[in-house]
């Protein structure tokens, strides 16, 4: 099963992919992750990507693209793996779709989790005080940006997958649970 999982910040795409992790036994794939840890290990392209995130802004194309891909590569992707956070843009998705026809495979399904916009300022502002501050991205200014970010740069990819036939739109309003046992009804897994 190759899915991304899509939605605005604080939607729950992160604790969703970590619970279907254990339910469909294949990895999450968070660019969001990958970049913190980059930035942990204060590797060039941590430093690169730190100042970027810790406004709000989306790293380049290049750099996500190339993460992903290389990701996908691993021995623990074959049997499939849950996108979170990538494609955030249309050329990044387009850039997904040709990579994944280099690779010989195929996307099952994009599951687009949907929420209130005040609902959303305010479970991020809850992880921000729950992570004692882990995320620097995650004060109620950038928290801000963020969600303008993904309005204007995201949320073309839902008509994006529409079109493609691909998309399934979850209530992401709804207990943890809930949404997982949607999400897997929606896929059919
Ligand atoms: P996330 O953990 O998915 O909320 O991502 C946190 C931050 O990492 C974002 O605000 C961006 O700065 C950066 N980032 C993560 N994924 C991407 C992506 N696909 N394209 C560009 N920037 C990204």
């Amino acid at each position: 099963m190759r899915l991304i999982l899509l939605g605005p910040p604080g939607v729950g795409k992160g604790t969703q992919a970590k619970i279907l992790v254990e339910q469909l036994g294949i990895p999450q794939l968070s660019t969001g992750d990958i970049l913190r840890n980059a930035i942990a290990n204060k590797t060039a392209m941590g430093l690169a990507a730190k100042e970027i995130m810790d406004r709000g802004d989306l790293v380049s194309d290049e750099v996500v693209n190339g993460i992903v891909s290389e990701r996908i590569d691993q021995p623990d992707c074959a049997k499939g793996f849950i996108l979170d956070g990538f494609p955030r843009t249309v050329p990044q998705a387009d850039a997904l779709a040709t990579m994944l026809t280099q690779k010989g495979i195929a996307l099952n399904a994009v599951v687009e989790i949907t929420a209130d916009a005040d609902t959303l300022v305010s479970r991020v502002a809850n992880r921000a005080k729950e992570s004692g501050g882990a995320r620097a991205d995650d004060s109620a200014e950038v928290i801000r940006k963020r969600l303008d970010v993904y309005k204007e740069l995201t949320e073309p990819l839902v008509a994006y997958y529409r079109q493609r036939g691909m998309l399934k739109t979850v209530d992401g309003m709804a207990p943890v649970e809930e949404v997982t046992a949607a999400i897997r009804r929606a896929l059919g897994a």
